[in-house]
């Protein structure tokens, strides 16, 4: 019988292993983040999300972004955290603690949230502005 092998070596790599702007390391599932001190690996990419975070806050709020919308892995469905609780969550997570992943449903308004990847997009745009702009202050996009 030739029955379809799935070998896991041929599983294609993960496109973000390896890679800083791997998305939201702060929300992936618990048994990356074991209850207890966070290894310097995590710690690292969590600083990471913190000052991308930041950023995205800096960027976006004034915008009227209320915060960033994330597929959920243990419902399928998109929540939406709001600036200052992403912050929190990764502050707690940097001080070793579990964070509860389900926020308590408040019907946040799907309109003025955005995706962590748009907020990577929307910062790397705003890089290059300014990059250009300083090369050429005549620059305008
Ligand atoms: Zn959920």
């Amino acid at each position: 019988m030739d029955g379809v092998n799935y070998d896991d070596a041929l599983m294609p790599p993960d496109p973000f292993a390896g890679d800083p702007n791997d998305p939201a390391s702060f929300l992936e599932p618990d048994d990356d983040y074991p209850e207890g001190p966070v290894s310097d690996e995590e710690r690292v990419l969590l600083r990471e999300d913190l000052t991308n975070v930041r950023r995205f806050r800096e960027l976006l709020e004034p915008r009227g972004v209320r915060g960033i919308s994330m597929l959920c892995d243990d419902c399928d469905e998109l929540h939406y955290y709001d600036w200052p609780i992403i912050l929190a969550n990764i502050t707690t997570l940097l001080s070793g603690d579990a964070v509860p992943v389900h926020e308590p449903g408040a019907a946040p308004d799907p309109d003025f949230y955005v995706s962590w990847e748009y907020c990577a997009g929307y910062a790397d745009a705003v890089d290059w502005i300014e990059q250009e702009h300083r090369a050429n202050p005549r620059f305008r996009f």
